[in-house]
């Protein structure tokens, strides 16, 4: 299902075959809430040791609210188990993908935990830095870097800077000569695999703007301009092949083919390459549809295929990168509404959708008009006796699409005042948050033991007027 451009989804029809009738309309779906989230008697959510009313009462709705400690634990995860997994290797490194989801005191608490961080703009770097970030532990990402971007991370002096074009060699080259710099890098490489929730497609060459083809020549192309450029280092090749990845299967093709690749330029130029980059897209559940692996299956997967496959090559194992985002932020997030209307809606074959309509929608949430993404949601505010009704949680935005979950089972006398939580919100939610309608996006709030934090306050009026020189 994909957002139809003039305005309607239509889709109708039964609820998916994966989405369950409760037992208990009141129970929380695990695994997709923060650790220890819960209810309690009265039905009020807790997250973070903070009851969801008061965290309305506190900041309003719609919310943003970060569990820090499942933050943080999930980080952590992902970096000890990659330490342990490559230890009798070459070592392995975890970034946390900021684009996920970043602000200045998320990137404080990646800095305090000892996570490196990617970037992929010149304001997302500025951020990291503000929270503490070494520049050793950032690498700078995207597919058309201006030159005063790459001029502002050669100064600061990132780690790496991967490098997504021919063109962008010279672009690196010409800037580093003029600054006197001597930047390490790596060349992102289109290996002809992409993989997303349930579709992995392998082809000889990919149809998408990212990185260098190595089907058409431009991968060793690229190689050999790097090498040209005395100022340019080269670390090694680079993959990302997709995103909300749960096939294994996927991976193991990609670290194939950039195993392979990374021998073919060791050969060809009588030299090692010290890394090898392999991206993210580890999925996530969002609703009790999906099941994927945990940080330790895929560090011990990605090490034995990686071991196996240069075996083959007869290359030594290079140290390697991983790159989640949305595997650390996604299930460590949640979003708070207050439901406002409530509309029965009888569809061909007589059964009835009950619309609870959010005061927030698709400019904080717009995975579900965008990819066709699935979530779940539970009343937050109160236990209710009503039997579960299938609903469809809808937003205020001027759009038929305007929608967030498109299928769930909510309690039959759901009602305006109501508090609504959407699980799984915490990556790629508020990042991709707009202000359409000039609705002021939502604050996003850290909890943990009871105590909340503002990350990011909400945006007022004043904030959209700002930029409105006529206002
Ligand atoms: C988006 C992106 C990631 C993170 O992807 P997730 O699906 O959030 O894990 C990692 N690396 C690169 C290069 C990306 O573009």
């Amino acid at each position: 299902m994909a957002a139809h451009e003039a305005g309607s989804l239509h889709a109708q029809g039964q609820p998916p075959a994966w989405l369950e009738v409760p037992s208990d309309v009141n129970a929380l779906l695990q695994p997709i809430w923060p650790a220890g989230t819960d209810k309690s008697a009265d039905g009020v959510l807790r997250i973070g040791g903070l009851a969801a009313t008061e965290v309305a009462a506190q900041v309003g709705t719609p919310a943003y609210v970060i569990d820090e400690a499942d933050f943080r634990a999930r980080a952590a995860d992902f970096a000890d188990q990659f330490e342990r997994a490559f230890a009798h290797l070459a070592g392995a490194r975890v970034h946390y993908a900021a684009k996920a989801l970043i602000t200045v005191g998320i990137a404080g608490w990646l800095a305090e935990d000892g996570l490196a961080v990617d970037v992929c703009t010149g304001n997302e770097l500025e951020i990291v830095l503000r929270g503490g970030i070494a520049p050793e532990a950032i690498t700078f990402h995207g597919s058309n870097k201006s030159d005063a971007e790459l001029v502002r991370a050669m100064a600061v002096g990132v780690d790496l800077i991967v490098i997504d074009s021919l063109g962008e060699i010279d672009q690196i080259a010409r800037l580093a000569q003029a600054h006197d710099r001597r930047p390490q890098v790596m060349l992102r490489c289109s290996i002809g695999i992409e993989a997303h929730t349930h579709e992995f497609i392998q082809t000889a060459h990919e149809d998408q703007k990212f990185g260098l083809s190595a089907a058409d020549g431009s991968v060793a192309e690229g190689v050999r301009r790097v090498l040209g450029h005395g100022r340019l280092q080269l670390r090694g090749l680079h993959t990302h092949i997709g995103s909300q990845i749960f096939d294994t299967h996927a991976f193991g093709q990609a670290i194939r083919r950039m195993a392979a690749l990374t021998a073919a330029v060791e050969r060809e130029h009588g030299l090692q390459l010290a890394e090898l980059g392999l991206g993210g897209g580890f999925g996530v559940a969002y609703t009790t549809g999906h099941d994927p692996l945990d940080p330790a299956q895929i560090a011990a997967g990605v090490a034995a295929h990686l071991e196996r496959e240069c075996r083959a090559e007869q290359i030594a194992v290079p140290h390697v990168t991983v790159e989640p985002g949305r595997a650390i932020a996604g299930p460590a997030g949640i979003t708070l509404y207050t439901v406002g209307g409530v509309k029965p809606v009888t569809l061909d074959g007589g059964f009835t959708r009950l619309y609870v309509s959010i005061d927030g929608g698709m400019s904080d949430n717009i995975r579900t008009a965008l990819y066709g993404a699935d979530y779940s949601a539970t009343l937050a505010s109160r236990r209710s006796a009503a039997p579960p009704r299938l609903a469809r949680v809808v937003g205020k935005h001027c759009e038929a699409g305007d929608i967030v979950v498109m299928d769930e089972y909510l309690p039959a006398d759901i009602a305006a005042g109501d508090l609504l939580a959407v699980p799984v919100t915490g990556a790629y939610c508020h990042s991709m948050a707009s202000n359409y309608n000039s609705i002021a996006r939502p604050p996003v709030v850290a909890v943990k033991d009871g105590l909340l934090a503002v990350l990011l306050r909400r945006e007022s009026l004043d904030d959209l007027l700002a930029r409105d020189l006529y206002s």
